[in-house]
């Protein structure tokens, strides 16, 4: 008689939501057809965005978007690390704390004011932070929002054993290879490809558009693999062949992925030129 095989376990996938648009999570239910093999792959045990079916941990791997905004937030990640044996972060708010970490340079209190007639119901952290300031990070995945096509490699070398990789250098590299004319030259628009992580496929620069760094700083260009791009050139080359004001230079850095370094601090050294 034939031997019965035991039925192959397949590791246990949590997508988890914190502060957030939901645009990455819709990424993953964008895959389409490559989610109907993502499901054959992976348990996927927790994913309210897209079944109400939510099974308990622990987890093999934890998606995780969205940026760290209340202290229950701040709590909760505690409890998703334990239970998650590969933590990942999906996009510009988990990864860098989002566009909503701009209220780190303001005054939330005087936001709630003038928003709620009610302010003293919002239970608010002053702050916006990345996941990594909270609990530790097996991987993070760029852009707002992620590309799908990134997923799911990282998902496909997970499965697989394989340590995940995605590239780290800049826009400008994609730029190149397809063949874009250059918007930073040519229009004399204030570009941020060449600081800027690829991963998107250029997509800006491909419709005749700058860059405004979704995919967060790029690495190695200057230095090598893990260091920081060479954000002080691009601004000065902003502020004196393109005529931004220096205002102008701090909010190309402070944007979508404003809260993460260098970005953080070359916007820094355009506050204190305004
Ligand atoms: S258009 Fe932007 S991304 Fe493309 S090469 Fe020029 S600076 Fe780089
Ligand atoms: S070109 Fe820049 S802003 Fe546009 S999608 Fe790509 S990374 Fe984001």
């Amino acid at each position: 008689m034939a031997k019965l095989e035991a039925p192959r376990k397949r590791p246990r996938l949590a997508v988890i939501k914190f502060a957030s648009c939901d645009g990455c999570q819709l990424s993953i239910l964008n895959l389409e057809e490559d989610l109907l093999a993502l499901g054959e792959a992976l348990d996927i045990a927790y994913f309210p965005e897209a079944s109400s079916a939510m099974n308990a941990g622990p987890y093999d791997i934890a998606l995780v978007e969205g940026s760290i905004t209340t202290a229950e937030d701040a709590h909760r990640i505690l409890s998703v690390r334990q239970q998650a044996k590969v933590l990942i972060t999906i996009g510009a708010c988990a990864t860098a704390g989002g566009i909503q970490a701009l209220r780190n340079w303001a005054d939330v209190e005087s936001f709630k004011r003038a928003v709620y007639p009610n302010p003293e119901y919002i239970q608010s952290l002053s702050t916006s932070t990345p996941i990594s300031e909270h609990v530790r990070v097996d991987f993070e995945l760029w852009g707002c929002p992620i590309d799908k096509g990134q997923l799911l490699r990282v998902m496909t070398d997970l499965v697989g054993g394989v340590q995940p990789r995605v590239p780290a250098d800049s826009v400008c590299l994609e730029c190149k290879r397809q063949g874009h004319v250059c918007v930073l030259v040519a229009k004399g628009l204030p570009c941020l490809g060449p600081v800027t992580r690829t991963g998107c496929g250029a997509i800006c620069p491909s419709m005749g558009r700058d860059c405004y760094g979704c995919f967060g700083p790029s690495e190695g260009a200057r230095k090598g693999p893990g260091l920081p791009p060479n954000t002080t050139s691009l601004a000065r080359h902003f502020h004196d062949e393109l005529q931004l004001i220096p205002v102008e230079v701090l909010r190309r850095f402070r944007g979508i992925n404003g809260a993460v370094d260098p970005f953080r601090n070359e916007s820094t050294v355009w506050e204190n030129k305004g």
